[in-house]
């Protein structure tokens, strides 16, 4: 992929937690329009990496750039003002408020495809019906279409999704993925954790193997899913 195609290129980056290095030389590239997966065990440095690339955390070392331009060490709420929406494990809505507000509050404008908040309710028509109930009172499944919701709510140009379908029924899962699958049609990116290794393989175009905070396979969505490592250590053949 040439430096121009690519929305988002990480080069070399090392993070830690103290004196624990938790990922090891990290490179890769996420390209315009494209869902990218990132596979690997519990453990692996999977949140650490998205953290690092948003700016939850801080790096040791290596370059995250943004549309060619450095943004390592660059601040979570500047890193999704220029387009970078970050919906991490664990949903964190705001519990206190309606699904409406949690959705009207987003006060950022990415730059990418205009999303608007009935956009929001035609992906995810569950809301529609919960849309002046408490969010703290919605369904596990409905907390995370609305934390995905509000991610788009900001016109991202790429989304980090952290776990989207974790502790999801099958069929809210399949839901929730086939709408990660979809936003490259709006024109929105995406850098996809996902612990339903097979479920992400199926949406995703390209994918990168975690392995105790290095890289240790990358390919296609199809050269990953018929690998035969691959299969063996993640798909449960
Ligand atoms: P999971 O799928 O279980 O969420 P993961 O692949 O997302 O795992 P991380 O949560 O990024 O992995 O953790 C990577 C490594 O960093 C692990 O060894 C973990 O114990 C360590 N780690 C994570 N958070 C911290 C922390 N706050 N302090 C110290 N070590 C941490």
């Amino acid at each position: 992929m040439t430096s121009a195609g690519k929305l988002l290129d990480v080069q070399g980056l090392t993070v830690g937690y103290g004196r624990v290095v938790a990922l090891r030389d990290i490179s890769l590239c996420v390209g315009q329009g494209e869902v990218v997966a990132i596979l690997g065990a519990n453990g692996a440095g999977k949140t650490t990496l998205l953290n690092a690339i948003s700016g939850v955390l801080p790096t040791q070392s290596g370059v995250v750039r943004y549309l060619g331009r450095p943004i390592t060490g660059m601040k979570s709420w500047h890193t999704s003002r220029i387009g970078l929406s970050h919906v991490p494990e664990g949903r964190e809505v705001f519990p206190g408020m309606t699904v409406e507000v949690n959705l009207k509050i987003v006060d950022v404008n990415g730059g990418g495809p205009k999303v608007t908040v009935d956009d929001v309710l035609t992906l995810f028509p569950r809301l529609k019906e919960r849309f002046h109930q408490l969010a703290g009172g919605l369904s596990g499944g409905e907390q995370q279409m609305l934390a995905i919701g509000r991610g788009l709510m900001a016109c991202p140009k790429l989304v980090l999704f952290d776990e989207p379908s974790l502790g999801l029924s099958p069929m809210l899962s399949k839901a929730v993925l086939s709408v990660i699958g979809g936003l490259k049609e709006r024109g929105i990116s995406a850098l996809l954790v996902e612990q339903n290794m097979r479920a992400a393989l199926r949406i995703a175009d390209r994918g990168y193997v975690l392995r105790v905070g290095r890289i240790t396979a990358e390919g296609s969505a199809k050269e990953l899913a018929e690998s035969p490592d691959i299969q063996r250590a993640y798909l449960g053949f």
